[in-house]
């Protein structure tokens, strides 16, 4: 078997759109996955795109959604659904609503309480107070991942399915990956491992795991918007969650956690419907499909690592909680890299941890 032009660690969301776009381009690409498409944080979220309210991430977060709006392959891209930040105490939405405006108008915030919020949302306790943004698209979790992978592999990428591979270094130049005990060369490296970057790479890089628990449910009267907590309350109790849910296909996603160590999911379930249901009454009563802990792939700065860090070596990957609104713009700009067609912005640049 000839080495392919690029082999790219890792079939989440970013190495599935990543291997797409450069098998697109005509390169011949070889997808190294240790576990399955979106085995991890990619199948594993709870499956709202939204915006990202950074500066930096805006520019991928619209060409997510134009990417995601051509993609096909059994995705479809919502409308926004709209998010609706909640809180029951009014003086802590006042400034967040107000910077929002300010540093993001496209996201239209309106406050709402009283008769007008249960009026849009009939589920929620009677006492609280809101703000609504105009993003949060619904989607079915694993939906992005396997729609680009199923793309990538249309375009002639193989899929590599049951090992860890390692990116190999000789002389500061990417020569192919490490797998099962051999060495498997290729032009260039791409390695968009999630939160197992650090390990894919071989090597230190400022990436941490940020442990999220989701509980899955189905409600009879499930919210229509994309429902969360204002996230400065709960973030100094006992266990750090901040409530938020999600429906896509009649399935509800009720998070989440926000932990540096491995949480029992089943452990945590009870608590996260129990702070849910100060915010929607019914989740006292629902009975819950299943619990699951994913780790999301938090960089240093909050931003992604995005392009080069050695001759033919290249990474995406740290999107934390925003990858699946996220990842097909990064990945785009990683394949424009790849291919000599363009630079990433420094804000992004993975060199910038150098
Ligand atoms: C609880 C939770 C809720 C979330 N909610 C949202 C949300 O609502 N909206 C949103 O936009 N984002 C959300 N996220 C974040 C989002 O899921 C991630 O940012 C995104 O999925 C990361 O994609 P990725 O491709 O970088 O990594 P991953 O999805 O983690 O994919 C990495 C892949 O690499 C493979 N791999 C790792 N190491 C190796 C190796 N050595 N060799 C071969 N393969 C390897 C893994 O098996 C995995 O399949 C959430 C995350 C969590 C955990």
């Amino acid at each position: 078997v000839s080495a392919p032009d690029v082999a790219v660690i890792g079939a989440g969301i970013v190495g599935s759109a990543l291997a797409a776009f450069l098998a697109e381009a005509g390169l011949r690409v070889r997808v190294y996955e240790r576990e399955g498409v979106a085995a991890l944080a990619s199948g594993r979220n709870s499956g709202a795109l939204q915006h990202p309210m950074d500066e930096a991430q805006v520019p991928l977060h619209t060409r997510s959604l134009e990417l995601y709006a051509e993609l096909g392959h059994g995705f479809e891209l919502p409308e926004p659904a709209g998010v609706i930040v909640l809180s029951p105490h009014p003086e802590l939405l006042a400034g967040p609503a107000a910077e929002i405006a300010a540093r993001f108008p496209e996201l239209a915030p309106e406050r709402l309480s009283g008769a007008e919020l249960t009026a849009l949302e009939p589920g929620l306790a009677p006492d609280l107070h809101a703000y609504r943004l105009e993003t949060g698209r619904p989607v079915p979790p694993a939906s992005a991942a396997r729609a680009f992978a199923a793309r990538a592999q249309e375009a002639g990428a193989e899929f590599a399915i049951g090992e860890p591979a390692t990116a190999e270094v000789a002389a500061g130049r990417a020569t192919g990956v490490r797998v099962a005990g051999r060495s498997e060369p290729a032009g260039a490296v791409a390695v968009a491992a999630g939160w197992l970057t650090p390990e894919a790479l071989g090597a230190r890089a400022p990436i941490v795991a940020l442990w999220g628990v989701i509980v899955e449910l189905q409600l009879a009267h499930p919210p229509r918007h994309v429902l969360e907590q204002t996230g400065v309350e709960d973030l100094t109790g006992e266990v750090e969650s901040v409530f938020s849910i999600v429906t896509a296909g009649g399935t509800s996603a009720v998070g989440s956690t926000f932990l540096l160590e491995r949480p029992n999911p089943d452990a945590l379930a009870p608590l996260l419907l129990e702070r849910g249901a100060r915010f929607l009454p019914a989740l006292s009563q629902a009975r819950p499909l299943g619990a699951r802990a994913c780790p999301r792939p938090l960089s240093l700065d909050g931003r992604p690592l995005l392009g080069p860090i050695a001759d033919g070596l290249f990474v995406a990957s740290g999107h934390g909680p925003w990858g699946v609104s996220n990842g097909p713009g990064s990945a785009r700009l990683v394949a424009d890299a790849v291919l000599g067609r363009d630079e990433i912005p420094p804000e992004l640049a993975a060199a910038r941890f150098a």
